[in-house]
C-alpha cells in the first residue's frame, strides 16, 4: 500500500524556481510539498567550501535585472544577505589575436579599440537611423548585423552570448532570448537612441530595484537555497523523491506517484507545479500527448564543463575584471574565464585566486564528454596563456558537467510557449514552470517562482 499525503499544491523540482514558489506559497499559508528527485535542494546551485576556497559548482553570480530578486533577499534578511559585486565586476576582457583587450565602456575607449573595425565604429554613427527590423523571429545574428557590423556581431555579441547562454547568436531568436534588446528597437527604433532615451525615463520606484548589478550572496548562493528551505520549512521538501508520475484525479486535481525513502508514496493534490527541464517532462506528466510533449521535448540545451581552479598564491596577470570572454572566432577551447576573487569577498585565501572556466557550449560540445585528464591538458594550455601563469599548478580543481546546462530560445520557442498554453488549458490545476520559458537567468526565475505562487487561485 502506498503512503498517502494530501495537500494543495505539489511542486516538482527543488531549484530556485520551486523554492521561490514554494516560499510564496508558504507566505500566504498554502498548504504544499516540494519533490525532488536529487539529494539536495536548490537545483544546479550548490556551494562547496574546500581547501581555503569558497567555490560554485553551477552559477556564480547573478544579475540584478528584476525587482523580484531585490524584494526577495530583502525579505530573507537575517538568513542571508547579499553580496553587491565589487567595481571590478563592471569591467569585461575579450580576447582577440592572443591577448585580452577590454570591452569599451566609454564613447573615447569606444573610438580607440582595436575590436572593432574602424568601417563599423564609422558605422555605429548611423544606428539611430536605420530602420527597424520587421521580421519578429530574426535571429540575434541577422539583428546585429542589420544595426552594428559584422566585427560588433564577432567581438560584442558572440561572447556575450557565450557568457549567458553558451550559445551561437545564429541561432538564437532576439525576442525570446534578449526581450529587452528586442523591445528598445521595436519601441525606439534604434538601440544607442532608445538606451538613451530610457535613461531620461522616469521609473517606477520599484522598477528601481532592477539595477543590472551583479550579484552573489554572502558566502555563497547556498544560503540563499538554505534560507528558502528555512522559510518553506525542510520538512515539506521531499528530496530524493525517485520516478516521480503525475496522473489527473478521476475527479479533480492530480496523483502523484513515486518512491520516497524506499516506500511507494502518493500525493493527492488540487495543483501541480512543474519547475523541471524540459526533458525531464515526458516521463513526468505521461498523458500529455505525444504532439504536444515534442514540442516541449525539442528544446536544444547548451553542454557545459566548468572547471573551478584555486590558487592559493597568484603568480600570473592582475585579475583586475569580471572576467574574459572568447568569441568563437578566435577558435580556442575555453567560452570564458571568470575571476571571480575579484569581485567577490572570501572565495580565496589572500593574495590567491579562484577562478572557474568554462567550456562546451553550443559549438564545441563534443569537449564536455573528455576525459578530465584532456579537460585538464587543454586548460594547462589556455590557462597559461590567457592569464600570464609560468606554469599550470592550482591548489583546487574542480570539474562539473552539464549534459542541460543553458535551454536555447531558438526559432521553436514560439510552438512550445503555445504548446505549454494548451497543455496548462487542458488541465487545469497544473502549471508548467522551468528555465525553457521566462528567461534563464536567476533573476528570470525569482520572477517565474513568485508569480506561479501567485497565479493559483488560492
Ligand atoms: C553551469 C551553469 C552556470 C550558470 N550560470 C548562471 C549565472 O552565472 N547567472 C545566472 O543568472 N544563471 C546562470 N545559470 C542558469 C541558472 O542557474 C538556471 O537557469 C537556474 O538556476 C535554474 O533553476 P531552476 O529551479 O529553474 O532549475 P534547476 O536548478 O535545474 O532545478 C530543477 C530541479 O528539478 C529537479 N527535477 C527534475 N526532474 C524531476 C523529477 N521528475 N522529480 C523531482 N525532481 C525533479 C532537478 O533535480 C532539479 O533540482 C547557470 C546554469 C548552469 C547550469
Amino acid at each position: 500500500m502506498a503512503k498517502k499525503i494530501t495537500t494543495e499544491v505539489v511542486i516538482v523540482g527543488a531549484g530556485i524556481t520551486g523554492l521561490t514558489v514554494a516560499y510564496y506559497l508558504s507566505k500566504k499559508g498554502i498548504d504544499f510539498r516540494i519533490i525532488e528527485k536529487s539529494a539536495h535542494a536548490g537545483g544546479v546551485i550548490s556551494t562547496v567550501k574546500e581547501n581555503g576556497f569558497v567555490y560554485e559548482t553551477g552559477p556564480n553570480t547573478g544579475v540584478l535585472s528584476q525587482p523580484e530578486t531585490a524584494e526577495l533577499i530583502e525579505e530573507l534578511k537575517g538568513l542571508c544577505e547579499i553580496e553587491i559585486a565589487d567595481a571590478a565586476a563592471k569591467k569585461r576582457w575579450i580576447w582577440k589575436g592572443n591577448t585580452w583587450q577590454p570591452l569599451p565602456s566609454g564613447f573615447m575607449a569606444a573610438v580607440k579599440t582595436p575590436l572593432f573595425t574602424f568601417g563599423d565604429k564609422l558605422g555605429i554613427l548611423a544606428e539611430p537611423f536605420r530602420r527597424k527590423g520587421k521580421n519578429p523571429d530574426e535571429t540575434l545574428d541577422q539583428l546585429v548585423l542589420r544595426r552594428m557590423g559584422q566585427s560588433f556581431l564577432d567581438y560584442a555579441v558572440d561572447p556575450f552570448i557565450l557568457g549567458i547562454y553558451s550559445g551561437d547568436p545564429s541561432y538564437l531568436v532576439t525576442r525570446y532570448a534578449l526581450p529587452k534588446l528586442y523591445n528598445l528597437e521595436q519601441k525606439y527604433g534604434s538601440f544607442i537612441g532608445g538606451a538613451f532615451r530610457k535613461g531620461f525615463e522616469k521609473k517606477e520606484p520599484r522598477a528601481k530595484l532592477a539595477t543590472g548589478e551583479v550579484f552573489s550572496i554572502k558566502g555563497g548562493l547556498q544560503n540563499l537555497v538554505e534560507a528558502l528551505t528555512t522559510k518553506a520549512g525542510s520538512e515539506n521538501i521531499l528530496l530524493s523523491f525517485a520516478e516521480a508520475t503525475v496522473i489527473p484525479h478521476i475527479k479533480e486535481g492530480y496523483i502523484t506517484k513515486g518512491n520516497w525513502n524506499g516506500e511507494d508514496v502518493e500525493l493527492n493534490s488540487r495543483y501541480v507545479i512543474t519547475t523541471t527541464g524540459s526533458h525531464d517532462l515526458p516521463a513526468l506528466l505521461p498523458f500529455v500527448n505525444d504532439e504536444e510533449m515534442a514540442e516541449l521535448n525539442n528544446l536544444l540545451y547548451a553542454k557545459v564543463v566548468q572547471v573551478t581552479l584555486g590558487f592559493h598564491k597568484w603568480e600570473g596577470l592582475p585579475l583586475d575584471a569580471f572576467g574574459g570572454l572568447v568569441p568563437f572566432k578566435e577558435e580556442r577551447d575555453v567560452l570564458g574565464i571568470l575571476f571571480l576573487s575579484s569581485f567577490l569577498s572570501g572565495r580565496a585565501p589572500d593574495g590567491g585566486a579562484l577562478l572557474s572556466v568554462f567550456m562546451g557550449g553550443i559549438r564545441k560540445p563534443q569537449l564536455v564528454d573528455l576525459p578530465d585528464k584532456d579537460i585538464l591538458g587543454i586548460l594547462d594550455k589556455e590557462v597559461v596563456a590567457m592569464t600570464g601563469l609560468q606554469s599550470f599548478n592550482p591548489d583546487l580543481i574542480k570539474i562539473t558537467r552539464y549534459n542541460h546546462a543553458i535551454p536555447q530560445y531558438g526559432l521553436s520557442t514560439g510552438e512550445r510557449l503555445k504548446a505549454v498554453e494548451s497543455i496548462q488549458s487542458s488541465n487545469p490545476g497544473l502549471f508548467i514552470g522551468g528555465n525553457f520559458r521566462n528567461g534563464i537567468g536567476m533573476s528570470d526565475r525569482i520572477k517565474q517562482g513568485r508569480e506561479l505562487a501567485q497565479s493559483l487561485p488560492l
